[in-house]
């Protein structure tokens, strides 16, 4: 008989844990306590890159890169292909060698990543400076979408393979039977959901809880604790990029992380995409700041003139929240029986997601899951700082 499943959460992960288990003959329905996107996923920059020194997140970002580049071209949804370029300024010694010792790694894995002289950077890309830099590195399996286009995708997907999806739908967490309390604001999509203010208890045999940034206080509210802290990260988006170049005429620019800076950009449209921000401490998910602080955006201008010579003339600032734990590594999986998670993705979840979504889905159906992401592996209690998610690791 087929497995019921809850997936809790309509961003990338849980989209697509959703069509997975859909796929694979599972009854499930996903609920969204707003639209789909509405999450972490709708806020993201859209970077995505299989550049991973560690031999697990190589073979899963190998295996996301795959997923968005076959999933390109359908609905909204499109990968276009851009290389990624990491780069340390000169007198940044610690983030030079951290570079240096990163590209082996991952090309042992069988990424396609290479260190690159200033000269040759400079070649491919005139907009770009590079006379200050001590260390590059490109990689060239990668590319930049627009993350709120992915979600409506595989929610559509998951839709089509029978799956329910139910947005405007809040749900609670029951441990122990696993299972759901809805409180629906609207009328459900697919069918199925409640009148506005009702509240019913629905049981399943598995819930995935993939709710971001929520994702602890809802665990948490049903009694399991665990090591997870969301944080602040914020991004902005400027009219026009580098020499007046439409990026719609191939980029002008690669996406770039510039590591001594702290920040990234991409293209965007006919402008960059560009952010850091990211505030190390532990954010209230239900009270934070949604705009993008003058500071930051102060300092995303002072950083895109050095690296592209761009005068920005910002079109939007704003934030979103990523979360945070204890070894960087994600928390994915079961953690009690019938309970999975799927969350922890230290900035560079949707980049994985469609990679991450699967795995979870594998796992509710007992077919696999990755160890060294095992959610049991911490308690819940552990004391930890938030470390930068898209930094360059020492
Ligand atoms: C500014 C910014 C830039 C980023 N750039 C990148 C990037 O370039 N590349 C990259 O890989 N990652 C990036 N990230 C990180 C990325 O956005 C996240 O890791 C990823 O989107 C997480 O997806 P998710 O599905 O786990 O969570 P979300 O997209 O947050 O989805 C969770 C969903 O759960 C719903 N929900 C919450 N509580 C409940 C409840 N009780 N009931 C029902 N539904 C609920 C929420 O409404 C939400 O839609 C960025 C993040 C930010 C903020």
């Amino acid at each position: 008989m087929a497995k019921h499943v809850a997936v809790v959460g309509g961003g990338a992960v849980g989209t697509t844990a959703a069509y997975d288990l859909a796929e694979r003959g599972t009854d499930v329905t996903l609920f969204e306590r707003e639209e789909i996107a509405a999450g972490s996923t709708g806020r993201a920059a859209g970077i995505v890159y299989d550049a991973f020194a560690d031999s697990v997140d190589a073979r899963v970002a190998d295996r996301a890169v795959e997923r968005f580049r076959e999933f390109s071209g359908e609905g909204d949804f499109s990968f276009e292909v851009t290389p990624y370029v990491w780069l340390a300024r000169e007198g940044d010694e610690r983030r030079a060698d951290a570079i240096r010792e990163q590209v082996p790694r991952m090309r042992s894995h069988g990424r396609d990543a290479a260190l690159v002289d200033p000269e040759e950077l400079s070649a491919e890309w005139p907009a770009l400076r590079t006379d200050d830099i001590a260390v590059a590195a490109v990689a060239r399996n990668a590319g930049r979408v627009r993350p709120e286009t992915y979600p409506p995708l595989l929610a559509e997907k998951a839709r089509q393979a029978g799956a329910r999806i139910e947005t405007g739908v809040e749900v609670s967490l029951t441990a122990d039977p696993p299972g759901v309390t809805t409180r629906s604001s609207k009328t459900a999509q697919g069918g199925g959901g409640s009148a506005e203010g009702d509240s019913e208890h629905r049981a399943f045999d598995a819930v995935l809880v993939a709710a971001g940034a929520q994702t602890k206080r809802i665990l948490s509210e049903a009694g399991i604790p665990v090591a997870l802290k969301p944080y602040r990260v914020q991004a902005l988006t400027t009219a026009g990029g580098p020499s007046g170049r439409s990026n719609e005429d191939g980029p002008a620019v690669p996406m770039t992380y510039d590591a001594t800076g702290e920040f990234y950009l991409r293209p965007y449209g006919d402008g960059l995409l560009a952010g850091d921000g990211t505030e190390e401490v532990e954010s209230d998910p239900d009270d934070w700041k949604r705009d993008g602080d003058d500071a930051f955006v102060s300092s995303m201008r002072d950083g895109l003139a050095h690296r592209v010579g761009v005068d920005a003339d910002v079109t939007d600032a704003w934030a979103g929240l990523c979360t945070a734990t204890p070894d960087r590594n994600p928390l994915l999986g079961e953690l009690r029986d019938g309970i999975y998670v799927a969350t922890g993705f230290q900035g560079h979840g949707f980049m994985r997601s469609s990679a991450l979504g699967e795995v979870a889905a594998e796992a509710i159906l007992g077919e696999g899951g990755i160890p060294d992401y095992d959610p049991t592996r911490f308690t819940g209690d552990e004391e930890f700082d938030i470390v930068e998610g898209m930094t360059v690791s020492e």
